[in-house]
């Protein structure tokens, strides 16, 4: 894209600002996140471009690049920005904005899935219980699993933020 076709996008600067995302403004592009990055080294992945791109409010690219799901959270930027830039609440912020426009992998959704069906990402089939049961443990662990009152609050809150609704 050509800069000068780049038009402010105030609104996308609020919905950043909203989902945790402010201090992306920090950011003044010396690249040291990108030079830091693990998934960057494997992949097209640049996390000083989408700082960039935030910064320059281009949701439409952002909330389709396949970039924006390739960050980690291993944090190595966030300790080595000189700008003390959050850069992981703002990966985390962007892709809070993507899924409820409803990008989402079907990978992630099935996980999401299984979290709010059980508690859990991972949930428990038989051969985890045989597992466990060949080790001396329960065969179901002492997690929301075996507690209905947690998991009766772990439903509200997941009713209360509208994560069912990625769901459903
Ligand atoms: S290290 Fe910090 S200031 Fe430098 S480009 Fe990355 S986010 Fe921006
Ligand atoms: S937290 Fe994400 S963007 Fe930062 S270095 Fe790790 S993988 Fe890269």
């Amino acid at each position: 894209m050509n800069i000068t076709e780049i038009k402010p996008n105030p609104e996308f600067e609020a919905e950043i600002v909203a989902a945790g995302g402010e201090d992306v403004k920090m950011c003044f592009q010396c690249g040291t996140c990108t030079a830091s990055c693990p998934s960057g080294r494997r992949t097209s992945y640049r996390v000083r471009k989408l700082m960039r791109m935030a910064q320059l409010g281009l949701k439409d690219q952002i909330v389709n690049s396949e970039e924006l799901w390739e960050c980690s959270t291993c944090y190595t930027c966030v300790e080595r920005c000189p700008r003390s830039v959050p850069i992981v609440d703002v990966v985390i912020a962007l892709r809070n904005i993507a899924v409820a426009e409803g990008h989402i992998y079907d990978n992630h959704k099935k996980t999401a899935a299984s979290f709010y069906k059980t508690g859990h990402t991972v949930g428990i089939n038989d051969k985890i219980k045989a597992l466990r049961s060949s080790m001396g443990l329960p065969e179901i662990p002492p997690t929301v699993l075996s507690n209905k009152k947690a998991m009766e609050d772990v439903d509200k809150i997941l009713k209360a933020t509208g994560f069912n609704k990625i769901v459903e």
